[in-house]
Order: structure tokens, then C-alpha cells, then sequence
């Protein structure tokens, strides 16, 4: 009798998990099964069975139950043979026209590959594309970093750029994106002369000690001289760059991607509606949630509402430069970097206090959400004082999750401010991997550095946050994020780890790339897991993160991507 009982509840047990997960009762599309379905859901983190049907969710569970419930005559029955599904990934902070240009339009001359370049190797390919230009054309190229060049720091002056040409105005974006270098010829064509003064919001025309012009520039507001002089990029290129984009991106396993400044690179509006279109093409792979690029905003700018847009593309925000670039030494800290020795350089402020909240204070009062970036703790105190006076007047149920990107050095102060005020971080993680030992041993110190991107502080208090890669800032790919918010190691040999305080734990970095990614863009409640009733975005990998070695992570496999139900990537080969 006693046995008889035992089986009646566990039955009803099973029956009523079922009951309280799935949907109707009627046959999925498709069901997963024969593997492990990582759900990053604390109810349940592992299951061995997933269905879903038009798109979305319709159970989570034990795989014999979901064959049992779910399989109809039409449904299609996808045998993972031992390997795992999980939640797409949520890229929270990534420049995709950014990207797109300086992949696949500017000449790129990054590297996150060792050796470092050489400014010799740099000036000698942008000869090797000079060559092949006619004369007079701009050269544009991507991805030189001081930080990461032979000999350490040397800088891409306009004097060295003028041993790749003195005919061809050049401009070369730093890595960072918030520093450019151009010869002696592209100041001419711009009209910066020695007595041109900088053009205010951060922006700098970088003069040595006699005061004479570097071809260095600082911020964008710098940048904007140069850029009218070039001829603008033909719309099919930039649509066919997008395109290989967001197809890279989803290969990475990345289902929705944030836009983090639409209005950057393009007008504002041109490139509001390219996005638009594209991304309700059918072969448009992922999602996207935009936000304007706020300096590009004014009362001229015809603007969408906030939230205007469907499940493929949406805007929601709005985003502010603070500072500049950490590795770029332009990070406003409160105290001097550790280079060179004996420096006062503290970076700088791109706004003061007042401007940048009456700049934000329109927007955030029709309800977008605002985005600041922020490396500097001193930029990042800022925005925080920004937020505490934009939400002083508003209800304490106002959920209106006010961001701060990168974050890089914030200290406690910050994180106490960031938690009171409950603003959503999100974090460069590749900091940590690519500029780790640079920060470390040269920059800013062990102390300041061993603390930055602190995951571990954040985790503590119970703040969501998300990491990401700010592409082209640092390479898309969210398998590496995960690696290097769980070990902090740095990339250069001998390989060391960067903080082992600040190390989270593999679920939390799961975490920071799915469902709390997805906080910081409101979309919690369709993505980031797999549960019933959310969007059947998600990825078949074939190793399990969870079960891997923290530092292998990234050699795990993307085999296939689907969003809305459906598969946007399959890998070529499959094992
Ligand atoms: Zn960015």
C-alpha cells in the first residue's frame, strides 16, 4: 500500500510540473531531445528536453515526458546525440555599422593576435593599400592601439603617417574608436591648422609641448571635420557589410544584438530606416534593440517613440559619452595613470555635470532608457550623479534601468551609488583579457587594475550585469566573455589572472551574456532563458560550458543558432 502511494505521488508530481510549464496541450513544431538543455533558469538549470512551436516555448522538462506530450504526426524531432542547447546569446553593447564599416570597408589594421604590430609593419600595409588607390583619395583604417603596438605605446603620429603618403589624406582609427591619427594631408583637406581651436565636448586636436599639432585626435566631436571631407561609403557596401555582420554574429550564437549608436557613422535617420529594412528581411539572422547615438540627436531629427519597433527591431535608448578610452589613457580617473611615470594625466570629462544631464533630461523624460558610457570611475561618478538627480522626481516603482557601459574602474563608492540607485552595469570583459597585463604592469597599476570589470563585487550585492565586446572595440563572440569573467586571465604569456577576486563563477557569466543581458535591454521576459512562453531563440553547442574547463570555453563549438524557432546558422561541419 505504502509502495502503491509513493508512485500515485510522484505521477501527479510529474503530471503537474507539466501542467505548470507547458502551454496548450497540442504537438511542437520541433522537440529537442537526447542531450542537455542548459535553461539558465534557477528552477531548473538542466533539462533533457525542450518543445517548441510558432516561435516560441512551449515546455521544458524531462525528455520522456516532453516526447510523451508533446510529438505529434508533424513534429520534428532533433536528436542532440549527447550535446546541449542553451539560450542564444544577448550582446548588450555592440556597434554593428561600426563593425560592419571597419571589417569589411575601412582598411583594418586590428590585430588581438601576438605578436603585437610594429609601427613600421603598420605605415608598411597602409602603403600596400595606399598603392592600390587613386591619387588624393582618403584612407581609412581601423584598429591601431598604442597599447598593444611594438614598442609599447609608440604613437601613430601625422609624422609617421606621412611615410605611408603625403598625397592621400589618411585617417586611422584607434582601436578604442575614441582616438583617430591622420597625416599632415588630412588636416590640410580639413582645414585644422595650428591656431584651429578644439571643438569642445571632449573633442581635442592633440598639440605637443610647443603646441604644434600631433595627428592625434581625441573624442569624436574631433573627428567630425575629417569625416566631412571624405565621400561617403555607397549604401550596397554598407548594406552587403551589415549583412556579413550580423551573419558573423550569428555564428557566434548571438541572437539579439543591441546597436549602440545608430546615427555614429551615418545619419541619423538613414541609417534608422537601412536597419529597419534589413532587419525584416528574411534572411536577416538575429534581433536587434537600438539606441541613438545621442550627440547625433537634435530638434531636426525625425525620432521614432520609444519602444517603437516589433520582436525583429526595436529602439529603446538613448547613448552618452562620458569619457574616453582606458588603454587610450583619455578614461577620466580620480587618480593619474600609472604612465608614464610621474604623470598627472587623469584623463578627462567629455561633458560637465549640468550639460549632460539638461542633454539627457529631455529624452529620459519621454521614457528612453539612457546609456552612458563611462571607463573612469571619475566618469562613472558622474553619470551615477547624473541618474540620482534625472530619477530624483520619480516614483519608487519606476523601473527605468539606466545603464552604464563599461564601467571598467569602478571602485565600491561607485558600486554602493550603482546599487542605490539600481542602474544596470555592463562591462568590456575583454579588458580583462586583451589589455589585462598592460593595465596591470603599465597603466594603472596592480591595485586599480586587478578590480576592473568587477564582476564578483557586483554578484555580491545581487546587481545584474552584462558583459560584452563593444565591437569593433574588442572582438564579438560571447563563449569568450564567459572564459574571461570566469578566470580574468590576460591574454599575453606568461598567462596570469588579472584579480582572482574578481573571478564569477561560470553560471553568473552564463548569466551576464543571456538572461541578465537581456535585463538591460527590458527583453527578461521573452529571452535570455529557455522557459515556457519565451522566444525559441537558442544555440546547439557541442560541449556543454558548464561542464568545461573555464579556460576552454571559447574552443566550444557553435554548431547551430535559431531564433524565433528556426535556424538562422548551421555550421558547415558537423561532427
Ligand atoms: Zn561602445
Amino acid at each position: 500500500m505504502k509502495h502503491t502511494k509513493k508512485l500515485i505521488t510522484l505521477a501527479v508530481v510529474t503530471l503537474a510540473s507539466f501542467n505548470a510549464l507547458s502551454g496548450t496541450g497540442s504537438d511542437a513544431d520541433t522537440v529537442f531531445y537526447g542531450g542537455t538543455i542548459v535553461t539558465v533558469s534557477d528552477k531548473q538549470p538542466e533539462v533533457t528536453g525542450l518543445a517548441i512551436r510558432d516561435g516560441s516555448i512551449m515546455a521544458v522538462g524531462d525528455q520522456a515526458g516532453i516526447l510523451q506530450e508533446y510529438v505529434g504526426a508533424n513534429t520534428r524531432l532533433v536528436n542532440l546525440n549527447g550535446r546541449t542547447v542553451m539560450p542564444g546569446f544577448v550582446e548588450p553593447h555592440l556597434h554593428i555599422s561600426a563593425t560592419a564599416l571597419s571589417d569589411y570597408v575601412m582598411l583594418n589594421l586590428s590585430s588581438f593576435e601576438l605578436p603585437y604590430d610594429s609601427i613600421d609593419t603598420i605605415i608598411s600595409k597602409l602603403r600596400g593599400h595606399i598603392a592600390k588607390l587613386p591619387a588624393g583619395e582618403w584612407v581609412i583604417g581601423f584598429g591601431v592601439d598604442p597599447a598593444r603596438t611594438q614598442p609599447f605605446m609608440a604613437e601613430l603620429t601625422a609624422d609617421e603617417l606621412d611615410k605611408a603618403s603625403t598625397t592621400n589624406p589618411i585617417f586611422v582609427f584607434n582601436q578604442s574608436g575614441h582616438i583617430a591619427y591622420v597625416n599632415h594631408k588630412a588636416m590640410e583637406v580639413a582645414g585644422i591648422k595650428e591656431d584651429t581651436p578644439n571643438p569642445g565636448n571632449g573633442g581635442v586636436y592633440v598639440r605637443d609641448a610647443q603646441g604644434k599639432l600631433t595627428g592625434v585626435l581625441n573624442e569624436f566631436p574631433a573627428f567630425a571635420a575629417f569625416a566631412r571631407q571624405m565621400k561617403p561609403t555607397s549604401s550596397e557596401a554598407i548594406v552587403d557589410a551589415y549583412m556579413k555582420t550580423v551573419k558573423s554574429m550569428a555564428a557566434t550564437g548571438i541572437t539579439t544584438s543591441s546597436e549602440m549608436g545608430l546615427g555614429a557613422f551615418m545619419p541619423v535617420e538613414v541609417e534608422h530606416a537601412m536597419v529597419q529594412k534589413l532587419s525584416h528581411q528574411a534572411d536577416f539572422p538575429i534581433r536587434v534593440r537600438g539606441y541613438y547615438w545621442g550627440i547625433s540627436l537634435n530638434d531636426k531629427v525625425a525620432m521614432v517613440k520609444p519602444n517603437e519597433g516589433d520582436d525583429k527591431f526595436r529602439m529603446i535608448g538613448v547613448k552618452y559619452i562620458a569619457d574616453g578610452s582606458t588603454q587610450g589613457l583619455t578614461a577620466a580617473l580620480s587618480q593619474p595613470y600609472n604612465y608614464p611615470k610621474g604623470t598627472a594625466n587623469r584623463g578627462a570629462l567629455d561633458w560637465e555635470d549640468e550639460k549632460l544631464y539638461s542633454t539627457a533630461k529631455p529624452y529620459f523624460d519621454q521614457g528612453w532608457q539612457i546609456s552612458v558610457h563611462s571607463n573612469g570611475d571619475r566618469a562613472i561618478g558622474q553619470a551615477l550623479d547624473v541618474y540620482a538627480l534625472l530619477q530624483k522626481d520619480q516614483p519608487k516603482s519606476a523601473d527605468r534601468r539606466l545603464r552604464i557601459e563599461h564601467f571598467t574602474t569602478a571602485t565600491e563608492k561607485e558600486i554602493d551609488q550603482t546599487q542605490k540607485l539600481r542602474v544596470v552595469p555592463s562591462m568590456t570583459i575583454g579588458h580583462v583579457g586583451f589589455w589585462g597585463e598592460i593595465f596591470h604592469n603599465h597603466l594603472l597599476g596592480p591595485e586599480r587594475a586587478d578590480r576592473i570589470d568587477p564582476g564578483a563585487s557586483l554578484a555580491k550585492r545581487g546587481i545584474r550585469f552584462s558583459y560584452h565586446s563593444d565591437s569593433p572595440v574588442s572582438p564579438f563572440g560571447p563563449l569568450q566573455y564567459i572564459s574571461t569573467g570566469a578566470t580574468r586571465l590576460w591574454q599575453t604569456p606568461p598567462r596570469q589572472v588579472l584579480g582572482p577576486k574578481q573571478r564569477v563563477a561560470v553560471d553568473q557569466a552564463i548569466k551576464a551574456v543571456t538572461l541578465d543581458a537581456a535585463y538591460a535591454m527590458f527583453m527578461e521576459h521573452k529571452a535570455g532563458s529557455l522557459e515556457p512562453g519565451k522566444w525559441a531563440d537558442l544555440i546547439i553547442l557541442d560541449q556543454n560550458p558548464r561542464n568545461t574547463n573555464p579556460s576552454k570555453i571559447p574552443d566550444i563549438k557553435v554548431l547551430e543558432t535559431w531564433v524565433n524557432g528556426k535556424p538562422v546558422f548551421v555550421a558547415n561541419e558537423l561532427p
